[in-house]
């Protein structure tokens, strides 16, 4: 039989997002379901130091923040799903969601967290030679690549923290960037430019991906200079692509208001979407902050404003379960 799960507060993600959202609705006793999706924790279970989150003199893991979220929002009465959503139904109250496990989730209101997934160049080699050589996250895969000449494309805080990175695996590690000066933070760029193993490679493009040897993998890249058109070849055998991140919004196309870059529109200062009992928060719908910090406050502000929008609702909401917590 299909399991169904009904909750007055239904959270789509387990990044600081979802999670900051569990916490508070749970501590509102309003026994939110939280649905982890396919990376439980998020984005910062892919990275390893975080030194920018608020609270932590020292440095602190990405993966253990995460997992101190998920124990906050369980402590106080959060429950957590393992289940991917692959179906919304915004259209009926309680919305209603389909996980990929087949269970049905419904939920009187909904709180979209599912944050953002890293961008690839879509080249057709790249394709072809992804998890062979090229690879979209060096704290995942950097291992496999010990002692190995390896390239990091891209230009922002994850290009550089990447590069960074994987010099504990490799001597040799080269930055290549679109354009001729970078847009990590200036902490970050220092660090790069200090490194004696990191070289940088300015206004390059990755034109394709080379691969050769039994069993193929990758051999080489042919750059392509941005201001001559010129093509040259580059050996390497580990690729990172770090190019950014798109907003995992395409569950919501033709369910909710999308902006032209696919994140999903909320009324200025508020969490609320274009379908009231909705609410997005965290890189989901932020193009422009896109941090830890920034993804828990909107993820308070979620919940506070679900709350507020089942207080004066003027349907009959899932009754209100006791308190599960001291
Ligand atoms: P995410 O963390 O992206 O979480 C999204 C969640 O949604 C995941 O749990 C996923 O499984 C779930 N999900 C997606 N689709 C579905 C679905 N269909 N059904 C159910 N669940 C779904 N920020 C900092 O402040 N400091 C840092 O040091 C820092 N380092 C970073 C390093 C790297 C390598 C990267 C990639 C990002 C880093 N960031 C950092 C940015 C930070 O990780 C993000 O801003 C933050 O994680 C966004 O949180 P979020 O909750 O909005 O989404
Ligand atoms: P980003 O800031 O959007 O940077 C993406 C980089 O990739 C840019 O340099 C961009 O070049 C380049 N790029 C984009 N498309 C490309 C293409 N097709 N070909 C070649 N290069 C391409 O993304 P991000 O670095 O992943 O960071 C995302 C967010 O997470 C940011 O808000 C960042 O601050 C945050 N974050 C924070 C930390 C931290 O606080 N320590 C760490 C990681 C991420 P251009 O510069 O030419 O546009």
């Amino acid at each position: 039989m299909t399991a169904t799960h009904s909750s007055r507060m239904l959270i789509l993600g387990s990044g600081p997002a979802g999670l900051t959202a569990a916490i508070y609705a749970a501590r509102a006793g309003m026994a939110p379901i939280v649905v982890q999706g396919i990376q439980p924790g998020g984005q910062l279970t892919i990275t390893t130091d975080v030194e920018n989150y608020p609270g932590f003199a020292d440095v602190i893991q990405g993966p253990w923040l995460m997992e101190q979220m998920q124990k906050q929002a369980e402590h106080v009465g959060a429950r957590m799903e393992w289940d991917h959503i692959s179906e919304v139904d915004l259209s009926q109250r309680p919305f209603r969601m389909k996980g990929d496990s087949g269970a049905l989730y419904l939920g009187d209101t909904l709180v979209v967290a599912t944050g953002a997934q890293a961008r690839w160049l879509n080249l057709p080699s790249e394709e072809h030679l992804k998890g062979r050589g090229v690879s979209a996250c060096a704290t995942c895969d950097g291992f496999f690549y010990r002692g190995r000449k390896v390239i990091v494309i891209g230009g922002g805080n994850t290009a550089v923290e990447e590069a960074l990175y994987m010099t504990n695996h490799s001597h040799d590690v080269t930055l290549i960037h679109r354009r001729d000066s970078l847009r990590a933070e200036k902490i970050l760029q220092e660090r790069l430019f200090a490194h004696p193993n990191i070289r940088v490679m300015w206004n390059r493009e990755v034109a394709q991906f080379v691969g050769g040897g039994e069993p193929e993998g990758l051999v080489a890249v042919d750059l392509r200079d941005t201001t001559t058109g010129a093509i040259e070849r580059f050996d390497t055998e580990g690729a990172f692509v770090a190019i950014g991140h798109s907003p995992a919004t395409e569950l919501f196309r033709g369910h909710l208001d999308l902006d032209g870059d696919g994140y999903i529109k909320v009324e200025q200062g508020t969490t609320r979407t274009s379908v009231p009992g909705v609410f997005a928060c965290g890189d989901v719908m932020d193009k422009i902050y896109r941090q830890a910090v920034t993804a828990a406050g909107t993820g308070c502000m979620a919940a506070l404003d679900a709350e507020k929008f089942l207080a004066e609702a003027d349907f009959e909401a899932t009754p209100q379960p006791a308190l599960q917590h001291a």
